[in-house]
C-alpha cells in the first residue's frame, strides 16, 4: 500500500467519503463472499480463525499468513508478490496508576497492523490448511463495537432513552434513543459514534476549541465539528466492521450539507478529517498503547 500502516484505514475511509461525494454511484464494500476460492472467507493459515472487523473488508476469501509465518513454515513469498494490510484487535489488560497512588486494570481494544499474503496464490511451497474445515464463527461487528464503547477511557455519561441524540459539553453527557429505535445495529453505533467523536473534543480530552468553546448552531466553527463527528463516527463504523454500506450514504449526505455552511471549502474537509483521526485514535487508546505493548500475531 502507498500510504503507511498506521494510517490506512483511515485514509482508506476518507477516500471513500470523498469517492462518494463526487460521484455516489460506487459501491464501497468488496462482495468477500462471492469472491470464489476454496473458502467462504478470509481465516489465517497459521490458526484457521477467520480475520474479523474491516478486515473482511479488505481481504478476499482464502487463508493468509504473514512473511515470518510463511518463512518459518518453509514456505516462500512469490517474487513481486504485493501484501494486503490487515488490523489485529486485541483486548489487553493494563494496570494504571490513579492520581491518589491507587491501581487498577483497565481493558482496552488494541490494533495492530500486519501484513499477509495469500497462500494460495502469493506463496509456493506450501498447503492450504483449512479447506473444507469447520468455519469457525467471526466475532460480530456489533459486539466489537460496543467493546469500544464500553472501553473507551476517560468517557463521558452515555444516557439511554431521549428521542434525539446530542451531546452537552457542559454536563459531558451523551444521549441518545436506545438501539431497538433504530433501523439496525450500523445506525445505532454510527449515532452513538458520532456523539462520542464530539465528546472528544471536552477540555478534559482533546479540548478542541470547535466543542470546548461552545459555539452557536450555524456558525463556522459548529459546522467544522459536525464534519469532524460524522467522518470520526464512519471511521470507527468501518473499523469494526459493520455495513458501510447502510451508514455511509447518509454520511455523506450529512457532510455534504455542513460543508454547504463552510461554503464546500476543500481545506475544511482536510481539516476535519485529520481531527476526526485524532479523536477515532483517542477513543480505541490507540497513542497510549502503540509503544508498549508487545502481542504476537495469534
Ligand atoms: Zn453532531
Amino acid at each position: 500500500m502507498a500510504v503507511s500502516d498506521k494510517d490506512f484505514v483511515f485514509k482508506m475511509v476518507s477516500d471513500e467519503i470523498q469517492r462518494r461525494m463526487s460521484t455516489n454511484t460506487l459501491p464501497w464494500r468488496k462482495p468477500w463472499s462471492l469472491s470464489g476460492g476454496s473458502h467462504q472467507q478470509a481465516v489465517s493459515w497459521v490458526s484457521g480463525k477467520p480475520y474479523n472487523g474491516i478486515n473482511r473488508i479488505l481481504l478476499d476469501a482464502g487463508e493468509y499468513a504473514t512473511f515470518k509465518a510463511i518463512s518459518q513454515a518453509g514456505g516462500r513469498v512469490n517474487k513481486g508478490a504485493k501484501g494486503t494490510t490487515v488490523v489485529y484487535w486485541k483486548i489487553i489488560p493494563r494496570t494504571v496508576t490513579e492520581e491518589d497512588g491507587t491501581q487498577r486494570t483497565v481493558r482496552t481494544p488494541y490494533l495492530r497492523y500486519y501484513t499477509v499474503f495469500n497462500i494460495e496464490t502469493q506463496t509456493t511451497g506450501l498447503e492450504l490448511r483449512w479447506t473444507g474445515g469447520e468455519v469457525v464463527r467471526n466475532v460480530r461487528p456489533s459486539l466489537i463495537a460496543a467493546d469500544v464503547v464500553r472501553l473507551m477511557a476517560n468517557k463521558p455519561t452515555i444516557q439511554h432513552g431521549r428521542g434525539d441524540a446530542d451531546y452537552s459539553p457542559s454536563l459531558d453527557r451523551v444521549q441518545i434513543a436506545s438501539p431497538s429505535n433504530f433501523r439496525n445495529p450500523e445506525s445505532y453505533h454510527s449515532t452513538l459514534f458520532h456523539q462520542l467523536v464530539h465528546s472528544t473534543g471536552h477540555a478534559a480530552r482533546l479540548n478542541r476549541p470547535t466543542v470546548a468553546d461552545n459555539p452557536a448552531f450555524g456558525t463556522d466553527p459548529y459546522s467544522r465539528e459536525e464534519l469532524v463527528a460524522e467522518i470520526g463516527a464512519s471511521m470507527l463504523v468501518a473499523m469494526c466492521g459493520m455495513d458501510f454500506r447502510r451508514t455511509m450514504d447518509n454520511s455523506v449526505a450529512y457532510i455534504q450539507h455542513w460543508l454547504q455552511y463552510l461554503r464546500n471549502d476543500p481545506r475544511a474537509m482536510v481539516l476535519a478529517t485529520a481531527q476526526a483521526e485524532k479523536a477515532v485514535r483517542y477513543i480505541l487508546s490507540m497513542d497510549a498503547l502503540e509503544d508498549d505493548v508487545e502481542i504476537s500475531e495469534d
